[in-house]
């Protein structure tokens, strides 16, 4: 299992619905908290390792690590906050982002159930971010052009290294 990186189509399609939580389901999630760790990041969604299925996975400081299958963000602040992100599927660039600072969002865990958690701070964040790519969207979507075109160049220069 590999991260996919910018560039790859299917970071841009948007994912389907989970249907069903099976074996296959549940081993795929335990890949890719071993990514996410390898990855040294806090968030993976499907589409990043080309499944293309609502569902990512959280693992933050002094938090536990959580699954959000079939997520709703279901209410986000008007408050925002700027704080920087990177991307695993988008290595070696980071750029401060505008996001709500609160949210609430419901989903199912890894066992079908589903849960509401109201969130802030960085959790708040990595959810967004995380939300994004089920959607096919990158953080680098929510920059100004002049600064798009310069993670572009930057990145195609990492890439052709
Ligand atoms: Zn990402």
């Amino acid at each position: 299992m590999q991260i996919l990186t910018l560039g790859n189509e299917l970071l841009r399609q948007k994912a389907d619905k989970v249907n069903k939580i099976d074996t296959d389901l549940t081993k795929t999630i335990q890949q890719m908290f071993t990514i996410l760790k390898d990855g040294k990041g806090v968030g993976l969604a499907g589409p990043q390792i080309g499944l293309l299925k609502r569902i990512f996975v959280v693992s933050i400081a002094d938090d536990i690590p959580r699954v959000f299958i079939n997520p709703v963000i279901i209410e986000t602040s008007t408050e925002t906050l700027k704080y920087e992100e990177g991307c695993l599927s988008i290595p070696g660039v980071w750029a401060d982002v505008i996001r709500p600072k609160q949210i609430t969002v419901q989903a199912l865990n890894e066992k079908g159930r589903p849960f509401t958690l109201e969130a802030g701070g960085i959790l708040a964040r990595v959810i967004l971010h995380e939300y994004d790519h089920l959607e096919g969207k990158l953080f680098i979507d929510r920059l100004s052009e002049a600064k798009q075109k310069r993670i572009f160049a930057k990145f195609d220069k990492k890439a052709k290294a």
